[in-house]
């Protein structure tokens, strides 16, 4: 009689990079029924797939960390790491914009109020809304204490004026966690966080961004005109929403780090294949030491970044936030500074059957590309980390 595998033995079977308890291989079985075959459709319809999305609710990949008490599945930051790892072999934009909705959801269920959670927490957790953070503006990305929104305390609430950009999922989204400016000119400390409806009177959606690579991400933006969010909307005072959003940045640059990860080991494993099989001058590819020896070095490249991924993942995982903030910062730099080099050497690998769009390797290279901005550019974690320079390696 057959047994089946140990999850362990399932798992590297699948050649997945986090030892987790979910089920993986049902993640699995989703990305290749519904990922594989339309991500290079919903880029050429410059489109975040609904439908896509909806089906992964009906898995609960928009609930993972959610507690059971509020109808998500009550899992650790290890397993969304695992379903970004799946999803991401096919497409970045795709995992992007799930787990954006996943982290509102999860947000909410948190900070929020009864009534928030009665109101958003059932439709985001069905994939019937989808969810945004909205921090960046079309003058201030990187320098977030400047944002200009402006949020006016006035009987009942609180008037919202400004307007945001480049915000994930703002195409299609309409439970929006926004933040604004309760004191102009007092940068981070002043800024608060507000729950948006984005169906509510005040609310102006711009025309979203189209980016290659990017379009299933949905980025975009809005303008509010006047908001008037409710007492109860606020969601973080002045004092504590910067830090908040400070707060949950690690584990944000980790999962990016995880999918330029997830995006290499994806065009390696294709380029393995191809070379093993496509012979010329008489011998297949990987006989050739020239070609053999580059992916050598991406595969060199991939395992240094998983490690510092890993690394910073255990420290958010075991609730050592403030410890991964460092190698958060490593972990997104070296994934991100690997990704497009090394998706590239696989593409040249494949010859001109790589730039096929039947193969997502020119995809995975755009979206590697954008991961040098989300979640705080390439040059940002250059800041963290040269501002310990002193700190962590002074000699003694
Ligand atoms: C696909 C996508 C999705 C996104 N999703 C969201 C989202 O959901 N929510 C959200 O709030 N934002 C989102 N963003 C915005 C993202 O966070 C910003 O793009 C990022 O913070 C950088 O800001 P910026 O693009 O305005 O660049 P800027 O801040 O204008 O910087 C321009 C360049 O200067 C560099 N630079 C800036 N300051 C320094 C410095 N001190 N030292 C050295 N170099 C510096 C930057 O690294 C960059 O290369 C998204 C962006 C993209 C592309």
């Amino acid at each position: 009689m057959s047994q089946r595998p140990s999850i362990l033995i399932q798992m590297t079977q699948l050649g997945l990079q986090y030892c987790h308890s979910m089920q993986t291989e049902q993640i699995t079985t989703f990305r290749r029924e519904v990922v594989d075959p339309n991500a290079a459709t919903w880029e050429r319809e410059r489109r975040v797939p609904l439908e896509a999305i909806r089906a992964a609710a009906e898995i609960g990949l928009t609930g993972l960390q959610v507690p059971t008490e509020f109808g998500g599945q009550g899992l650790a930051y290890r397993d969304k790491l695992a379903m970004i790892d799946i999803l991401s072999r096919t497409s970045m934009a795709f995992a992007f914009s799930l787990v954006n909705t996943h982290n509102v959801a999860v947000h909410i269920a948190s900070a929020g109020t009864d009534d928030h959670r009665e109101r958003f927490l059932p439709d985001l957790l069905a994939g019937k809304r989808l969810g945004s953070s909205a921090l960046t503006e079309p003058g201030a990305g990187s320098d977030f204490a400047s944002i200009s929104t402006t949020a006016t305390k006035v009987d009942g609430g609180w008037r919202l004026n400004g307007e945001k950009a480049w915000i994930t999922n703002a195409a299609v989204s309409d439970v929006l966690i926004c933040y604004a400016q309760t004191k102009p000119g007092s940068g981070g400390a002043g800024i608060a966080s507000f729950l948006v409806d984005g169906t509510a009177a005040g609310f102006e959606r711009s025309a979203p961004f189209d980016l290659y690579g990017g379009n299933a991400i949905g980025t975009g933006g809005f303008i509010l005109n006047d908001y008037l969010a409710s007492d109860e909307d606020l969601f973080a005072p002045a004092g504590e929403a910067f830090a908040y959003a400070l707060g949950s940045i690690n584990g944000a640059r980790t999962y990016v780090a995880a999918m330029c990860c997830s995006m290499v080991r994806a065009s390696l494993g294709l380029a393995v294949e191809y070379g093993a099989q496509r012979t010329t001058f008489g011998v297949p590819l990987l006989d050739h030491q020239g070609l053999a020896w580059s992916l050598a070095s991406v595969a060199n490249q991939l395992e240094a970044a998983q490690l510092l991924t890993d690394k910073a993942a255990e420290l958010i995982d075991s609730g050592e936030n403030k410890a991964a903030m460092l190698p958060a910062a490593h972990a997104k730099k070296f994934a991100t500074e690997m990704a497009e080099p090394s998706i590239s050497a696989c593409i040249q690998a494949m010859g001109a059957e790589g730039l096929r769009d039947i193969h997502p390797l020119g995809r995975h290279l755009a979206a590697a590309r954008i991961a040098n901005y989300v979640d705080g550019s390439t040059e940002i974690q250059n800041e963290r980390i040269a501002r310990t320079l002193i700190q962590t390696y002074q000699a003694p």
